[in-house]
């Protein structure tokens, strides 16, 4: 991911960019998020970032075999801990780790980047359980680190929700996450850094994460919201020509604000979506989206969501390489059209 694929947290993107510019990022960094933020999301684009070769304008290149994987989240060297627990999804492991439910964590997290812990823990079947951090997932990062990294550059080790390690886990870890070998670097994602065993927390260098920028979600809501609202309340109605009919005014929008278009369309309907699951109210949603996102929220079927979300990211990337931006419209309407 890169830091501009994310929305908001413009100014600590920016911090965290000039960081590893200097060569003063620390071996261990704490991001201090609420559900929703989209802390891990940030945490993949700092390790994208710190790894890509060809980093440019304080972002990864997003294109390089490096930056690549990172998208992909199957980088050798970037390895995921989340808390988990016993569940029909575990198979036969008696004590699952996070490895055990990669598949379903690289997949929820690219279908949606803002993942709340409610999702996650949908995702992994365990929604009745408390998932934790344990000492045999304490004993999996200790063989990570102590393993030279696959691509001999940095390794990353992304720890969601570090609240959840039992002290057990916490003493086994703490020496690594003291003095790690040169080259790893821990990125926690907190809710509740209070929460975090204070030997682990007072090794952290603490970062405090933004809601979506209130100027991001002015500006989206005064440009885009009523081109996006129009275009799915068209698209609901089955009325292809109503929506044809828009793609004039998207492309006029210029190269720069037709991608901003995209991201914005992509965050509205993470919060439609967020909306439809009883989730209003971590998404963000401003008083003059409310009503068109809870009207929307009843009439959109589920299956579209994922598919809308990838029509829109496919509409961004084309329009980042120079393609045609009324074919890519006109081909991003009739997708949304039979997608509905
Ligand atoms: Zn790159």
């Amino acid at each position: 991911m890169q830091f501009k694929e994310l929305i908001g947290n413009e100014v600590l993107k920016g911090k965290l960019a000039s960081m590893v510019d200097e060569g003063r990022v620390p071996h261990a960094l704490m991001l201090i998020e609420d559900d929703g933020w989209g802390g891990v999301a940030l945490a993949i684009a700092l390790a994208q970032y710190m790894s890509c070769p060809h980093k440019e304008g304080g972002d990864s290149c997003g294109v390089c075999p490096e930056c690549n994987k990172f998208q992909k989240l199957i980088h050798p060297d970037m390895h995921f801990v989340f808390p988990v627990n016993v569940t029909s999804k575990s198979g036969s492991e008696k004590k699952p780790v996070s490895d055990t439910f990669l598949p379903v964590w690289r997949e929820m997290l690219l279908k949606n980047p803002y993942f709340t812990e409610e999702i996650l823990n949908r995702e992994l079947g365990i929604e009745d359980k408390v998932g934790n951090i344990s000492v045999a997932e304490a004993k999996e990062i200790l063989s990570k680190t102590n393993m030279r990294s696959y691509e001999g550059g940095n390794k990353y080790i992304i720890i969601y929700l570090p609240e959840r390690m039992s002290q057990d886990a916490a003493n086994k870890l703490l020496k690594m996450v003291e003095e790690p070998f040169a080259g790893t670097y821990f990125l926690l994602v907190t809710h509740s850094p209070e929460k975090v065993i204070n030997t682990i927390r007072s090794r952290c260098l603490q970062v405090h994460m933004l809601p979506v920028e209130t100027s991001m979600i002015q500006d989206g809501v005064s440009v885009y919201f009523p081109i996006i609202s129009e275009l799915l309340s068209n698209c609901i109605s089955k009325n292809l020509s109503a929506m044809l009919d828009q793609n004039e005014e998207i492309v006029n929008l210029g190269r720069e604000r037709q991608k901003e278009f995209c991201r914005y369309s992509t965050s509205f309907l993470r919060k439609i979506w967020l909306t439809k699951h009883g989730l209003a109210h971590i998404a963000n949603i401003n008083q003059e989206e409310s009503q068109t996102i809870n009207t929307l929220a009843k009439a959109i079927p589920e299956p579209f969501f994922e598919k809308a979300f990838n029509h829109f990211e496919g509409a961004r990337g084309a329009v980042e390489s120079n393609a045609n931006a009324k074919m890519v419209f006109c081909n991003l309407t009739n997708l949304l059209f039979v997608s509905i």
